[in-house]
């Protein structure tokens, strides 16, 4: 009886076990197959999703699809929020994606004389103060690049003597020799032009009101405008 037995419960443990390994494996290989078909959909929807991205970065103005609005928002709003970590939020203020434009060289104080850049410094700090942002469009320049702005105001401008009027020869412009900055935009130069002298920088021309120089001492006046640059004779 003891040796009858056994059979038939370890075959019908056997049959559950085929059962179960039957089920385990069609469980695997369905499983396999969705994660598959997963995969694949992924890759289908990361191919599909690099395109509007590509088209969007190189024709804005054309107007991306909605669906990827969303899915370029969504996840950008998640780290800010994070109301769970209130540390986290103070020390992302979100910068990098504001500086979009790098200044070169030309365009920061770098390369400016140490009293034209000191003073400046200390106008463009005022400024900022009183809400006025001062950006530097052109400082110190080389020699080259004057000579190239010369060539195309002779060509803009028709002669030498008109040119000049706007751009000087290396060899007479300020701006070689790190002593004239450019500004703007318009409310910057505004600006500047009336609080400038407090800090000893004087707009000098009438038909540049970009342009400003190290002119006078802090806290004085500046001497009368001139209408335009004069190249003297060589
Ligand atoms: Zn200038």
């Amino acid at each position: 009886m003891r040796n009858d037995l056994p059979p038939r419960p370890t075959g019908a443990v056997r049959t559950r076990l085929l059962s179960v390994i039957g089920v385990a494996v069609v469980g695997v290989v369905t499983g396999s197959l969705l994660i598959w078909h997963a995969q694949l959909g992924d890759m289908l929807g990361l191919a599909a999703d690099k395109e509007p991205v590509v088209s969007s970065v190189s024709a804005p103005a054309v107007g991306a699809p909605p669906a990827t609005n969303l899915a370029t928002t969504t996840p950008t709003r998640r780290p800010t929020h994070s109301p769970s970590t209130p540390s986290a939020t103070p020390t992302t203020p979100k910068p990098p994606k504001k500086t979009v434009h790098k200044p070169t060289r030309e365009e920061s104080i770098d390369g400016l004389s140490p009293k034209l850049k000191g003073r400046l410094t200390k106008a463009i700090a005022a400024a900022k103060a009183a809400g006025v942002t001062i950006r530097i469009t052109s400082a110190r320049r080389s020699a080259a690049k004057q000579q190239r702005l010369l060539n195309e105001a002779i060509k803009k401008y028709g002669s030498y003597k008109l040119a000049t009027r706007w751009v000087l020869p290396p060899k007479y412009s300020a701006h070689v020799l790190g002593k004239a900055v450019d500004i703007g935009p318009a409310a910057a130069m505004t600006w500047l032009n009336r609080n400038g002298w407090r800090y000893g920088v004087c707009r000098r021309y009438d038909n540049e009101p970009w342009h400003f120089e190290a002119l006078t001492a802090p806290g004085t006046k500046c001497p009368p405008r001139e209408p335009h640059a004069v190249a003297k004779a060589d």
